[in-house]
């Protein structure tokens, strides 16, 4: 299949399942097709996913990985802790798309040894590090060691860019805004009152200078 347009894409990745049984400790909140397809697409015109290796890390039940392999990258790698997840994001996945894809279970937040043998993108939307604190960055330092060039998006908070900045300054890197998102997170748990809640999201890209 051959994708020309962005509403194509979106309508594409919104065929992807959500998660079945989503968990609040994963932070398991997939990402809108509308959101999705952005991020893609932007990654896409900047000339970072044609043809190039691509990781979604926090890949869940697929989303991005799909879109990456819709706008040509050559080979994408999903990686996430939860194995379920994986299962659906492989079935949904396998007999979709023509580029290889590899699903690779495993924590993020260890040291994952896997690095950048050609150019390579990390396109991702980790946990926003709200259950888990600190989960968001880590994910972005995991990130860093395996490709010079990441998006990633994250909840806004009071110090994030600080903390952000400082990610970059140790990996020597440079990052950038690269578009802000109102993020609807659907609750799925009783306590939650509201049924959808926007969280103020940020697209950042770092690129890694060696
Ligand atoms: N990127 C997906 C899912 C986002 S939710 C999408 O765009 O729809 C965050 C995902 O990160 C979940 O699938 C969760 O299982 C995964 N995750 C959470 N902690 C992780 C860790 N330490 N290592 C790997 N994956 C993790």
């Amino acid at each position: 299949m051959i994708i020309l347009r962005k509403k194509d894409l979106e309508r594409e990745i919104e065929a992807v399942p959500s998660f079945n049984n989503p968990s609040e400790t994963l932070e398991q909140y997939v990402t809108p097709s509308d959101i999705a397809a952005d991020m893609l697409w932007l990654a896409y015109m900047a000339n970072n996913l044609s043809s190039k290796l691509v990781f979604d890390l926090g890949c869940g039940t697929g989303r991005l990985s799909y879109g990456a392999a819709l706008l040509g990258a050559s080979h994408v790698v999903c990686v996430d802790i939860d194995y379920d997840v994986l299962d659906e994001a492989k079935d949904f996945l396998e007999p979709r798309v023509s580029v290889p894809v590899s699903f690779i279970a495993g924590d993020v937040r260890e040291s994952i040894p896997l690095r950048e043998v050609r150019t390579c993108t990390v396109i991702m939307n980790p946990p926003f590090g709200v259950h888990l604190r600190g989960a968001d960055i880590d994910f972005i330092k995991a990130a860093l060691l395996i490709c010079k060039t990441v998006y990633s998006l994250h909840k806004v908070s009071k110090g994030l860019f600080n903390v952000l900045s400082r990610v970059a300054r140790e990996s020597g890197s440079t990052f950038e805004v690269v578009k802000l998102f109102e993020f609807p997170i659907r609750w799925f748990l009783p306590k939650h009152r509201r049924k959808v809640h926007y969280v103020k999201t940020v697209l950042v890209r770092f690129k890694r200078k060696y």
